[in-house]
């Protein structure tokens, strides 16, 4: 297949005040880069949205730099490589990559995984198999400590980690009860993804509405509470969570349009007593977890969590958007709970499908 002599990016065009406008971004043809020796020309079939985006696009420090402006927004990527210089990586091969938000990419191979397509679907290597996947196996196996028979909460619960989460619980004996925005997800909840209950956070009109609907579903009280939203979530689970709880402390997204992964995240209600109370008077065990510090448990994860998909044991739902240049609009609506399980931009033809 020939070489185009052109390539689209999406580029952070300002650094957005609040929720993120189409304006924030600004689509881009520029020329085709050439690998140089030991480099490699890949070409995106899949580009991952996650809501860590939101926190790259402001300039306050977190645990990884923000997106230069002008620069391409960064991004977990499946792709096909098409021109190689580069020993390691023949044409024709898969590879699971952070190229970003960019129709093509030249690389050195750093930190490049080359995918098997037989293991499963391609797409599944930024979804269940790839980033989303381990972050939901490490925080419910090594900080949330599953104990069969007990009872676990997860908000954001039909989307890329919240649903391994619930599924890998329920395959150890828990109980698992999911949060989620609408009747369709919290539906699906409890009848796709096998979760005891599922209560829908935005028909609640506040957060007493939802901790009663939440106690009524936890009838002996929250074991471990994954931590995926905060806000009005968190306020709701807090009173409910049981002597030496567990709280794996994954992400916030309702706070991220807020600034919450940066300066603003001080700002707001004072809960700072009534949460420090109930963690001390409960030996809650809190572990906030970024989940690139465990990637040594990769290889381990993408054979336990393949093998339970081989076997039906573990389901998984896509969000699909077509163009790269409708990634905005599709991480502008992730961040409102437009999608409907992972959210992926199909950038071109994925060969395997
Ligand atoms: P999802 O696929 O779950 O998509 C985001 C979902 O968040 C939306 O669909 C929506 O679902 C929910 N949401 C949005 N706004 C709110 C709100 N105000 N209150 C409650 N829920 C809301 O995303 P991921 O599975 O990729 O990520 C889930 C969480 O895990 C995020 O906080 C993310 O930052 C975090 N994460 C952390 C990692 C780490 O290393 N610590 C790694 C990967 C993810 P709904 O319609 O159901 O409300």
């Amino acid at each position: 297949m020939a070489i185009p002599t052109e390539m689209q990016r999406v580029v952070l065009a300002a650094r957005p005040q609040g929720e993120p406008k189409l304006s924030d971004f600004r689509v881009e043809t520029v020329p085709m880069p050439k690998p140089g020796e030991g480099e490699f020309l890949a070409r995106t079939i899949w580009l991952s949205l996650d809501p860590y985006m939101r926190g790259r696009m402001d300039e306050s420090k977190s645990y990884a730099a923000a997106v230069e402006i002008d620069a391409p927004m960064e991004g977990g990527t499946v792709c096909e490589v098409i021109e190689s210089k580069h020993p390691d990586f023949k044409v024709g091969d898969f590879v699971n990559d952070r190229f970003g938000w960019q129709s093509h990419a030249v690389s050195k191979g750093e930190g490049v995984r080359i995918l098997d397509p037989s293991l499963a679907p391609l797409s599944t290597a930024v979804g269940v198999l790839g980033m989303p996947g381990i972050t939901a196996y490490v925080g419910l196996n090594t900080h949330g400590k599953p104990q069969k028979g007990e009872t676990l909460v997860v908000g954001a619960a039909t989307g890329a980690v919240g649903s391994l989460v619930g599924q890998l619980a329920k395959a150890q004996g828990l109980r698992v009860v999911g949060v989620a925005g609408g009747k369709d997800k919290c539906d699906y909840a409890v009848n796709e993804l096998g979760f005891d209950a599922c209560l829908d956070h935005r028909a609640a009109t506040d957060a007493s509405a939802l901790r009663k609907e939440l106690a009524a579903a936890c009838p002996d009280g929250v074991d471990i509470y994954f931590e995926n939203v905060g806000g009005k979530t968190f306020e709701a689970v807090l009173p409910l969570i049981n002597v030496h709880g567990r709280i794996p402390l994954c992400g916030m997204i309702a706070l991220y349009n807020q600034g919450a992964l940066g300066a603003a995240a001080a700002d707001g209600p004072n809960m700072f007593p009534k949460v420090w109370r109930t963690l001390l008077v409960n030996r809650i065990n809190v572990r906030g977890f970024i989940i690139t510090d465990h990637y040594d448990q990769f290889p381990q994860f993408v054979k336990d969590v393949s093998g339970l998909i081989r076997d039906d044991k573990v389901v998984y739902k896509e969000s699909i958007t077509e163009g790269l240049e409708n990634a905005p609009q599709a991480f502008i609506d992730l961040l409102r709970g437009g999608n409907f399980g992972k959210q992926l931009v199909a950038v071109s033809p994925d060969p395997t499908r």
